[in-house]
């Protein structure tokens, strides 16, 4: 997607270890004329896919996923990372390597809304080792719904996730891949 190239040229920052920034317009400030586009076109990719709810991870995600979900129509569930009084307390759950804090962590998602019945359509920012897509997976799989596809804004190709998960028999569509990146220069897959 020519747009998110350009935004990720213009506004993202590569910092030492491998972690695009995009707080500019994704991860902090949300640019909502732009997100809204990528909800359009995530629209286009999976319109073939009779999608009943859109699955993502919190925080980052929501955004995105929301965009998404009002071109489906269709309810937008968030795993959630922290335990809380306001989560039923029947849970799927799984656990999530975080590459950007080098910890794992727990994500949940109540009962209540995920079901056999349904089709997901699992969103994230970004697709780095797959563990946060793997993670979902494992929350989809638990409540015997059928995942259709998986929609990632910015895949960094260099990493091992897309590969993972694809050869899970998994459709990934990601809007942008990285195949390199360093201060000052991204490279796209073509
Ligand atoms: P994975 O589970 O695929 O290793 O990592 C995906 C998650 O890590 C995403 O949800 C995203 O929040 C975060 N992440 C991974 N790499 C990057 C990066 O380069 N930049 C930013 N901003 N987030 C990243």
């Amino acid at each position: 997607m020519q747009l998110l190239k350009d935004m990720i040229v213009t506004k993202g920052r590569v910092d030492s270890e491998h972690i695009l920034k995009v707080d500019g317009f994704l991860n902090h400030q949300i640019d909502v004329q732009f997100l809204n586009e990528i909800g359009k076109e995530f629209k286009e990719r999976f319109k073939d896919q009779p999608v009943t709810k859109i699955l993502t991870i919190e925080a980052s995600g929501i955004a995105v996923a929301c965009m998404v979900a009002q071109y489906f129509e269709v309810p937008v569930i968030f795993a959630k990372k922290t335990e809380s009084k306001n989560l039923d307390a029947a849970t799927y759950e799984s656990q999530v390597y975080s590459f950007t804090k080098d910890r794992y962590y727990k994500i949940r998602v109540s009962k209540r809304y995920l079901g056999s019945e349904d089709k997901v359509l699992i969103i994230d920012d970004f697709l780095a080792n797959g563990q946060a897509v793997l993670g979902l997976k494992e929350i989809v799989d638990q409540a015997g719904a059928e995942l259709v596809g998986v929609g990632i804004v910015i895949e960094k190709g260099f990493q091992q996730g897309g590969k993972l998960v694809r050869d899970q028999g998994i459709r990934v569509e990601s809007l942008a891949i990285i195949e390199s990146m360093k201060p000052g220069e991204v490279v796209f897959r073509p």
